[in-house]
């Protein structure tokens, strides 16, 4: 197996999109990412340091990793995040981040300077009583400031929200609105199961049922579905004359896993080849003894199966006990 095709699992996909978490910890506490009571920490040794990530990071690209995403937990509270963007940022790669936002404003100059130009936030409701109550944290003016902020500054931003029945459900339309002045692009993530984050098949907002909402609302001809990538995880759309777009992320009913090219590394050195598997593949122990990566990562693709880690049917996906041997939300990276 040459370099150029290690990253090429048994079902042609090729993975050229590494997510790396920087952070287990992070400054909001969401409920659908994290229990209640958090989570058990690796120890401070077992997590990469920026000279590790940066190497791994560059074993990936002579493989052929053309963009690489960080996240977390929140990344941008790891001290050294600005050092790691740097970094990352001399490799030949789409840099880009995930975060909740509260603190991007620190960061506004080193994100143009390490060439980032599109950003993900996450924002789950547009009332603060209610996202005080989802975060656990009372961000909600800080986030929503930094999301005009960063418009303003020139950034890409998605606005990454995560729909959960009777909660903020009744935000959609509200949500879609947000993109009529404001060229963001909302992206509604159907709730997702993982550890400890009491998910269940009646909490969730469908595909359809956001789609529904829409019809509702919009006249159909003011409704114009627009082109996906292939690798897109996303079903985009925009209204009319809206500055910006919404897109629909259905993991739970709607399964993109044809198209995937993501591969995923842990803030200690594990590789998961999908969102969904609780197996884990350790870089950073070998990494620490001096012995190469890749066959590890050849594995890990070469295992990597076609549907959700083998959950092929919803009814498979739905049984929430099986999702208690992943790892919680906030300890993947989403
Ligand atoms: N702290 C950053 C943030 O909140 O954007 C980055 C990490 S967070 C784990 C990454 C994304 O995962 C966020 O957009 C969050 O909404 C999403 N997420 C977390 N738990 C989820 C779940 N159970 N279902 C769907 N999306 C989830
Ligand atoms: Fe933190 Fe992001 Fe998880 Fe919320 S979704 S607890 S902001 S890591």
């Amino acid at each position: 197996m040459t370099k150029s095709n290690i990253l090429t699992d048994t079902f042609g996909r090729k993975h050229n999109y590494l997510r790396i978490s920087l952070t287990e910890r992070c400054n909001l506490r969401c409920t659908y990412c994290m229990p209640a009571d958090g989570i058990q920490l690796s120890p401070k040794d077992h997590l990469m340091t920026y000279e590790e990530i940066y190497t791994i990071a560059k074993e990936f690209v002579s493989m052929g990793v053309t963009k690489i995403r960080l996240t977390g937990g929140e990344p941008l509270i790891r001290k050294d995040a600005a050092l790691i963007m740097e970094k990352l940022s001399s490799l030949p790669v789409q840099l880009t981040l995930t975060t909740n936002g509260v603190i991007v404003d620190k960061f506004i100059d080193h994100f143009k300077k390490c060439g980032i130009k599109t950003l993900n936030v996450s924002l789950d409701s547009l009332h603060l009583q209610k996202n005080k109550e989802i975060t656990r944290r009372s961000y909600f003016e800080k986030v929503y400031q930094n999301i005009i902020l960063l418009v303003k500054e020139g950034f890409v931003v998605k606005v990454n929200c995560v729909l959960m029945k009777g909660f903020n459900d009744d935000e959609v339309i509200d949500f879609i609105n947000l993109s009529k002045n404001l060229p963001v692009h909302v992206r509604f993530i159907e709730f997702m199961p993982f550890d400890g984050n009491q998910w269940n098949m009646e909490r969730l907002v469908s595909l359809q049922e956001i789609l529904s909402k829409v019809h509702s609302n919009f006249e159909k001809n003011a409704i114009v579905k627009l082109q996906d990538a292939p690798n897109d995880t996303t079903k985009s759309y925009q209204i009319k004359g809206y500055q910006g777009t919404f897109a629909i992320i259905s993991s739970v009913t709607n399964p993109f896993c044809d198209g995937c090219n993501r591969i995923r590394l842990t803030a200690n050195g594990q590789i998961k080849n999908c969102l969904f598997s609780s197996k884990e593949s350790d870089l950073l122990t070998t990494l620490r003894a001096g012995k190469s990566i890749i066959p590890i990562i050849q594995k890990a693709v070469q295992t990597k199966l076609k549907v959700r880690s083998g959950m092929n049917t919803l009814d498979k996906f739905s049984q929430s006990d099986i999702h208690s041997n992943n790892r919680s939300m906030i300890a993947i990276g989403g």
